[in-house]
């Protein structure tokens, strides 16, 4: 037997300025290719890693033509996207008896298409048109009718924060093989809702996103080979963005259908408690000084529409800005994007005082905002290359580069600056240039729902930090201009629609 395994992730969001071309995947040399893509995945947590385990356990030749994962940001290049569809045909097109495909499911692709998975497997199968096919999806996944009609399995993560990527992989893998050994006959049924729900209420420990991912668990319990319920992501201004249910039935199409609309009601039964209603910055940063003068720190503060997990460009300094003008101290930052910055303290060097601008380079023409640095009078504590690997309960193992990174020290801040674009999803971004998180009043991370594995247990207590950035989940923020209408909660609907 002989198994194509690949990884090709990338959330995109299309209000992004952040470009995305070839370089952004993989590691510090871009995509890894080859046995470099092999090497790079085995014993991480990624589905890519369960597909490998499950090929080698079952004696299977393996072909890994690359992984590449990306931050999130704007659409993926075209003339990249088309080398990453080229180098996949061309493994597959030498002959194999199934692939095994690590996907995220919401990537828009430069003058090419808004689907990119589902264009991916449309290449994929003019040269392998009845080859099984298992893909993972991401819960954030955009699922289109496409992208299912072209793949054999479709399963996502049912967790967010993200902690079964593995098992993800390890679900699709496993009925890949078990398709291959004439066991099973995987049949699929997609459908969506018109709900673009907002991240913050995506955690799937609490809320009507726990009931969502409940109800596709209840439909596995009830003997479906696999559901997903996919949260969507709505930073994306394509026809298909939201919502979304895949089921897998062993030869029932029947079956598979009445469970996928069954799961999609739970969702839209409760579409109102998807969404996050937010409150002046002002007031949120003074209830967290409050918080802070009574138990003390860390505080969290949340600048979740910077998060650059969402595609944002990770610079903007409103919410330093104004904590600083509110008379917050013992603040650490982290991380803010800023590459001219980074040069500016490398230059002056360790000890150094500097007055410079941090952040705001970039324009948000998406959402009418230009880019607006904060002038700052610091010393530069520390310089390294910004490179860590994560000890946290996600990601666990992943090497992480931040590109060269410095910290200036203005007295009430620490804030570290660097290079790519990096979200706080460890207390790496911290340790690794010398600031114990455990010690500061406030922690502002750029960061909407990693810090809760990460930090929250070590905060004393969190503050969500509305501001003006791509990120954001407030969703009249952005014009869209090809998503399907009427759409919840941009539109309203009668009582009774379904
Ligand atoms: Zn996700």
């Amino acid at each position: 037997m002989k198994l194509v395994i690949a990884q090709l992730q990338h959330e995109t969001n299309t209000f992004s300025p952040v470009p995305t071309p070839w370089e952004s995947f993989g590691g510090a040399d871009g995509p890894y290719l080859g046995r470099a893509a092999y090497d790079a995945m085995r014993g991480t947590r990624l589905p890519m890693a369960a597909f490998i385990h499950l090929a080698e356990a079952a004696g299977a030749e393996i072909v890994t033509p690359y992984a590449a994962w990306a931050n999130p940001s704007g659409p993926v290049d075209g003339a990249a996207f088309d080398r990453f569809c080229d180098l996949l045909c061309e493994a597959v097109a030498k002959g194999c008896d199934g692939v095994c495909l690590d996907l995220h499911g919401a990537m828009v692709v430069a003058d090419r298409t808004d689907d990119g998975e589902g264009t991916l497997l449309e290449r994929l199968r003019r040269v392998a048109p009845h080859v099984p096919v298992a893909v993972s999806l991401d819960l954030h996944a955009n699922v289109t009718e496409h992208m299912v009609s072209l793949a054999t399995i479709v399963t996502g993560y049912k967790t967010y924060p993200h902690v079964d990527q593995y098992e993800s992989g390890h679900l699709a893998g496993t009925l890949l093989l078990r398709t291959l050994r004439g066991e099973i006959k995987p049949v699929m049924a997609w459908g969506n809702r018109p709900l673009l729900s907002q991240t913050l209420k995506q955690n799937t420990n609490e809320g009507p996103n726990r009931a969502f991912v409940e109800a596709a668990l209840e439909a596995e319990r009830n003997g479906l080979l696999a559901a997903t319920a996919f949260s969507g992501f709505q930073q994306a201004d394509i026809r298909d963005a939201g919502i979304s249910v895949v089921t897998v039935a062993d030869g029932d199409a029947a079956k598979a259908r009445t469970e996928c609309e069954r799961i999609l009601d739970v969702a839209w039964a409760r579409k109102e408690e998807f969404i996050y209603r937010g409150e002046p910055l002002e007031a949120a940063l003074l209830r967290a000084k409050k918080t802070a003068d009574a138990v003390g720190g860390p505080v969290l503060l949340l600048d979740h529409a910077d998060n650059c997990a969402s595609g944002a460009n990770q610079d903007t300094m409103f919410v330093l800005r104004e904590a600083l003008r509110l008379g917050l101290t013992g603040i650490a930052v982290g991380p803010v994007r800023d590459p001219e910055a980074v040069a500016a303290m490398i230059a002056a060097g360790v000890g150094a005082s500097i007055t410079l601008d941090v952040g705001g380079k970039m324009d948000m023409p998406a959402i009418g905002r230009k880019g607006e640095p904060l002038r700052l009078t610091g010393v530069v504590r520390a310089i390294t290359d910004g490179e860590y690997t994560v000890t946290g309960p996600q990601f666990t193992g992943m090497r992480c580069h931040m590109g060269r990174t410095a910290v200036l020290d203005t007295g009430d801040a620490e804030i570290v600056v660097i290079e790519r674009n990096q979200e706080p999803w460890d207390r790496g971004v911290f340790t690794s240039v010398g600031i114990d998180p455990t010690t500061k009043r406030f922690l502002l991370l750029k960061s909407r729902m990693y810090f809760r594995p990460v930090f929250l247990p070590i905060a004393k207590d969190h503050v969500f930090c509305d501001a003006p950035g791509v990120g954001t989940s407030d969703w009249t923020a952005f014009e869209y201009r090809k998503l399907r209408r009427p759409i919840y909660p941009l539109d309203e609907f009668a009582a009774g629609h379904r």
